[in-house]
């Protein structure tokens, strides 16, 4: 059964900044154009948050920080956060068109996978409002102490999320920050702010005192580096590539703000020639065409046994030339656009040089039409591990395929990218399964699968690929502060 298709032509509704629970506008008045991909065209305006509408907003965080945010007991936070997942799963069907709008996905994955996977986020971190514990620890300093220790709020948290998962990975943020008692300064990227500004007007429904979220749309320059720059805020969590890592790393330095970043991938994904062979080439496929390529994880690097490597380039390409593309209210759409005109220039830019340098694309290579962002899903083959397309982000729909002979060549590939998001082996040989999930270098290993994400999981990068994890219990560390007690008990 497909669902009713919205009408992507209502009005969008929300497009002011939210600030201590007022919806209000830039305070130089200023707005910028929010642009459909699908067609190129401009969808609504939306206030520009700068640098004074920042620091506004981070001194209503900062007011709900200290004020009703802390006297809530972690109960009643928790109950808001349950509210919450509720609310997004109640109005589902207007935050999955407003994303399909904005970003360009189907709307059948925004309505059905996002939307519930973000609600889930919440649903899980509001059990661990009311289950943040110290613990007591016996010293040998002498007899007579007790030392115990809190977890505490950080403080104000600024969230800086990108733009190809903008509401998933604003509550990968949001929902620990909250749960460990923090207040919130959102900032959506550019080209997608529209499901952050819905978030924040359920969280006020939900029940959250004002100021406790905030959203600012903005650019990254200006309103991101406002929010990095600032000596009130306690910590930032970044999601976005590995340059503006970078920048954020510097800009954080003045108050030595806690930082976590989630930034850019080049993951290898390994078939050996004993997988489960069609399982294989459906869940690479996946893994790589997901989101049209614009996913932190993708399998953008598959390392092929050279026994079934034919095979598996043929199926890949295959499953490629599969995908309906195309806008992403057409209930047969499979795969949406790049999100800008800027991200599909890039993207055209690396399927031209992958060419050049002397790649084989076996399916794909090309635009699709000639009006909106879209890329056909492509395959490369021929190519070797120094061709630009093998060692930098493409963040598109484009896969680079590699034959290997065996296991220690394999895992040297695999681990010689600076990045270390994820990885994926597909292998029927339990020993080696676990051998090489071991030997990668990487935050995540898919075994027989890929994609698999879940709010229990932890996430995040070894090397390049960034600081700290998301989700899971190993998310609230990152947003609380460890403080010992220790209590004489001789007076
Ligand atoms: P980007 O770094 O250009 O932008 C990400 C966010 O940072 C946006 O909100 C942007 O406005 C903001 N920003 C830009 N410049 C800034 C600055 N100087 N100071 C503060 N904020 C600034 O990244 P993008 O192109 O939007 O996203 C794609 C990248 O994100 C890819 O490299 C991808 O791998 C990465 N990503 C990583 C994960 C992960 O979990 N590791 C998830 C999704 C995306």
């Amino acid at each position: 059964m497909t669902d009713p298709v919205p009408d992507p032509n209502a009005p969008i509704t929300r497009t002011r900044l939210l600030i201590g629970g007022e919806w209000v506008d830039a305070a130089d008045g200023k707005e910028f154009d929010v642009y459909n991909p699908s067609s190129g065209e401009v969808l609504c305006r939306v206030a520009e948050a700068g640098p004074a509408d920042i620091d506004r907003a981070v001194r209503s965080a900062r007011q709900a920080l200290e004020g009703p945010w802390a006297q809530m007991s972690p109960l009643d936070r928790s109950k808001c956060l349950w509210r919450l997942g509720e609310l997004l799963e109640q109005h589902a069907p207007e935050i999955g068109r407003v994303e399909t709008l904005d970003q360009g996905k189907p709307y059948g994955a925004a309505v059905h996978a996002e939307v519930p996977s973000a609600a889930n986020l919440f649903y899980y971190m509001s059990g661990w409002a009311t289950k943040l514990e110290g613990e007591v620890i016996p010293i040998s300093a002498g007899p007579n102490f007790h030392v115990y220790t809190r977890r505490e709020p950080v403080g104000v948290v600024g969230c800086i999320v990108p733009w190809n998962f903008p509401l998933v990975i604003a509550a990968w943020k949001v929902a620990p920050a909250l749960a460990a008692g923090n207040t919130v300064v959102l900032k959506p990227a550019e080209q997608t702010p529209l499901s952050a500004l819905l978030l924040g007007e359920l969280a006020l429904e939900a029940g959250l005192p004002p100021g406790v979220l905030n959203v600012v749309p903005g650019f990254g320059p200006r309103a991101g580096q406002a929010i990095t720059e600032h000596n009130d805020v306690d910590k930032v969590s970044f999601t976005g590539s590995t340059a503006t890592g970078r920048r954020v790393i510097d800009a954080a330095k003045g108050n030595l703000k806690k930082l976590s970043l989630e930034l850019g991938g080049k993951s290898a994904n390994i078939i050996f020639a004993d997988a489960d062979i069609e399982a294989a080439i459906a869940g690479s496929a996946g893994g790589i065409f997901f989101n049209a390529g614009q996913a932190c994880a993708a399998g953008s690097r598959l390392y092929v046994h050279e026994d079934v490597y034919d095979d598996v380039v043929a199926g890949m390409a295959a499953a490629a030339a599969a995908i309906k593309v195309g806008d992403g209210f057409d209930p047969a759409t499979d795969m949406g656009p790049m999100v800008s005109q800027e991200h599909f220039d890039r993207v055209s830019g690396y399927l031209r040089t992958g060419l050049e340098e002397g790649g084989q694309a076996v399916t794909g290579g090309q635009r699709v039409g000639d009006r909106g962002y879209f890329i056909a899903p492509t395959v490369f083959a021929d190519v070797r591990a120094d061709h630009t397309i093998v060692r930098e982000e493409i963040f598109g729909p484009v896969v680079v395929a590699m034959k290997f002979r065996d296991e220690d060549e394999v895992i040297a590939a695999a681990n010689s990218s600076p990045y270390g998001l994820a990885g994926g082996v597909w292998t029927r040989d339990v020993s080696r399964a676990h051998r090489i999930s071991a030997a990668f270098r990487s935050g995540t290993v898919w075994v027989n699968c890929y994609q698999v994400f879940d709010p229990a999981m932890p996430f995040g990068g070894y090397k390049e690929s960034g600081w700290g994890r998301e989700m899971g219990h190993e998310v609230l560390h990152d947003f609380t502060e460890l403080k010992t007690v220790c209590v004489s008990l001789s007076n």
